[in-house]
């Protein structure tokens, strides 16, 4: 079931999630199996809104854990990248339907962020900033702010020299913007305010590659001119970048495990030879911040460089030989980033 799907249903009956990605178009368990995240400093990942969770394992049995019963465990079987079975049911907290307003400001200059970034970060209830790595600029910042009833909006003209847009604008600036959910501050419902593109249209650039890495916030102005001295080999490559903050969880295999994260996304030109060459140069730069790789996109750090990077990986793996004690669900991906260095920890 895709969050599109789903957040119509739970809306009807005055509900919400407490956040979303990008695009309403991914399924709910493929997106919490991944860690796959929206934006807010006070918003965890979407897998965090996992309570319970119902899965087949390798011998057929139906397991189910929760948060109440399961403690630690339960926090090791959320974000499985697939491994620990199929998963046929989940329970998720939801939080009371509301309304938001979208807008977005033009051109604001890097800097602004060495001392306001939390700030910045903090304009709403979820704000990205999309960048080119061109002359030191956000392109775009959008901002996404509840409505409190009879609170009414105020919505500044400028943002630290960035100009509030007058115009509905895409994230990628010769994309249509038909595809995107509606701004310029009209009041919509949450789930078409919180994803950048609307069900049913086409998202993002389409025919793209992504990557994205995550470093702990108190980094974040620090990693971002480490990726800017990139430029001049990244923008040529790239439809555009997102930074986006996510918050702390106890998630083990979650990129935000224990750390609030700022996210560096790259929405990169369909040429898979370039990109895996500009990956590592990127890898390196991040290097001095510990950078965990989204484990839905593209990234090429060595297989120990990851684990040593998720203290509870030897946990998880132990949680994937209970249920599937032969690797009935691994594939290469798994062999290669979760149990290539099994010997050497266990
Ligand atoms: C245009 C675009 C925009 C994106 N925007 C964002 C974004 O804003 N934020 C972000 O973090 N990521 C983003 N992503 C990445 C995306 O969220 C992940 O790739 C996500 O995993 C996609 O979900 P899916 O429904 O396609 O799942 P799939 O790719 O089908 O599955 C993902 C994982 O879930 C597992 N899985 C699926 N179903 C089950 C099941 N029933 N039981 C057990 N395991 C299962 C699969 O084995 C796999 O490991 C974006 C991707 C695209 C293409």
């Amino acid at each position: 079931m895709r969050y599109g799907e789903i957040s119509i249903i739970i809306h009807d009956s005055g509900y919400a999630v407490p956040n979303m990605a990008s695009l309403p178009h991914i399924t709910v368990i493929g997106a919490c199996a991944t860690a796959t995240h929206g934006s807010g400093i006070q918003n965890g990942n979407l897998a965090t809104s996992i309570s319970a969770i119902e899965f087949v394992n390798a011998a057929g049995e139906l397991v189910t854990m929760s948060r109440q019963k399961d403690g630690e465990l339960f926090n090791g079987a959320v974000v499985s990248l697939g491994g620990l079975g199929v998963v046929t049911k989940i329970t998720l907290d939801l939080v009371p339907s509301f309304k938001m307003t979208q807008v977005v400001y033009r051109n604001l200059p890097m800097r602004a962020l060495q001392d306001h970034f939390v700030e910045i970060m903090s304009k709403g209830y979820s704000v990205s900033l999309f960048t080119h790595w061109e002359n030191q600029n956000i392109n775009q910042v959008w901002v996404k702010s509840k409505v409190e009833e009879g609170v009414s909006t105020v919505i500044e003209p400028e943002l630290f020299g960035a100009k509030l847009a007058t115009q509905k604008l895409h994230p990628i600036e010769d994309q249509s913007p038909e595809n995107t959910t509606d701004q310029l501050g009209e009041v919509g419902e949450w789930y078409e305010r919180l994803p950048h593109f609307k069900m049913g249209f086409k998202p993002s650039a389409g025919a793209e590659l992504q990557s994205e890495y995550f470093v702990a916030i108190e980094y974040a102005y620090e990693a971002m001119m480490a990726i800017e001295s990139l430029h001049e080999k990244i923008t040529p490559h790239l439809f555009v970048s997102e930074i986006r903050t996510i918050k702390a969880d106890e998630l083990w295999l979650s990129p935000q495990y224990k750390q609030t994260t700022v996210a560096f996304h790259f929405t990169w030109k369909q040429d898979e030879e370039v990109v895996m060459q500009l990956l590592p140069l990127i890898e390196e730069k991040l290097a001095p911040f510990k950078p965990r790789p989204h484990w839905g996109k593209l990234f090429t750090m060595a297989p120990e460089v990851i684990q040593a990077q998720y203290e509870k990986m030897e946990d998880f793996r132990q949680l994937l030989r209970q249920h599937d004690p032969e690797g009935k669900f691994r594939n290469e991906f798994m062999d290669k980033y979760i149990f290539s260095n099994e010997e050497k920890s266990a």
